[in-house]
């Protein structure tokens, strides 16, 4: 089996530093080599907290971060009339909802069918095979999504059938060659084993970009949705059962008791307070280095 980014055969495969994974000395891309994620539960998407602090909590930091992708997406398409996106691995289709209440034209394409049927149920243009726009797309996005699959290499190719010429593609996900990863390995908030199948570098990204027919124009490591939150949890890792605060915040994967729930929350949040000096240092040498925890990357069609 060659690696699944860059097709390098196994010559140059070597064991990861991420427990399970595989590393390719030629693309500096981390994978798994076993049997595909299991699906999300049913209720992945669905959960409400009953919590009425953490619900309020999870709505704005939401709305915060949407704001944050469709400013970043109009940033793309600023000189581009009658604009389509597509959203590549949309869930439930939140960013598509939001982007949709903003006047954008975009679908969806999303794999689980749990997720494809809760934004059918909200009447979101979200679907489980991709629809091709008349004229095609002139952006696809990846919010956290190409790293879920085990051949990352054929839907970037196929993605750059979908596009018009000189469209787009935005990929947002985690920085394996991050200073966080690097030292807290299954600790880190972004392994997510076994959903994560790939950990790209920024090496491996450009990587399969080139080689199928992109043009990287630029790299963004400061993404907050991403990197902010995702060094909270890292580090709240070392403390509190693994990911228990984002699974508090998100309402997602939870299965903890209510007490139990109120005393994550709290003990995290004391944490935090005590160690944000720390964490905002660390944050910004690693931004300086461009080692944060994610980055986002934009390329062309060639
Ligand atoms: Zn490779």
């Amino acid at each position: 089996m060659n690696c699944p980014i860059c097709d390098n055969n196994d010559s140059r495969i070597v064991r990861s530093f991420f427990p399970r994974f595989y590393y390719c000395l030629n693309c500096e891309g981390h994978f798994l080599r076993e049997d595909s994620a299991p699906e999300y539960a049913e209720d992945y998407y669905e959960l409400e907290s009953r919590n009425l602090l953490s619900k309020s909590i999870t709505r704005a930091i939401r709305a915060f971060f949407l704001r944050a992708r469709f400013k970043k997406v109009k940033s793309i398409l600023k000189n581009i009339p009658n604009s389509v996106v597509l959203d590549y691995g949309c869930g439930p289709g939140n960013f598509v909802k939001y982007a949709l209440k903003k006047n954008l034209k975009i679908f969806g394409y999303e794999s689980s069918k749990s997720a494809v049927r809760l934004a059918k149920e909200n009447s979101l243009p979200v679907y489980d095979s991709v629809v091709i726009a008349q004229g095609k797309y002139d952006l696809i996005t990846f919010w956290g999504s190409l790293e879920h699959a085990d051949n990352p290499k054929d839907i970037v190719i196929k993605c750059r059938n979908y596009l018009k010429e000189g469209g787009k593609l935005l990929i947002a996900l985690q920085n394996a060659d991050s200073f966080e990863a690097r030292l807290a390995k299954e600790k880190w908030f972004h392994y997510d084993y076994p959903f994560h199948r790939i950990q790209f570098t920024p090496t491996a990204l450009k990587k399969i970009l080139e080689q199928n027919g992109y043009e990287v124009s630029s790299f963004d490591f400061f993404f907050p949705e991403y990197t902010v939150s995702g060094l909270i949890q890292t580090f709240l890792n070392f403390l509190f059962p693994k990911n228990a605060f984002y699974y508090v915040v998100s309402n997602r994967r939870l299965s903890a008791s209510s007490a139990k729930t109120i005393f994550i929350n709290l003990f995290s949040l004391l944490s935090l307070l005590v160690f944000s000096p720390i964490l905002l240092l660390f944050f910004l040498v690693a931004l300086v280095f461009k080692k944060t925890g994610a980055m986002v990357v934009l390329a062309k069609k060639a």
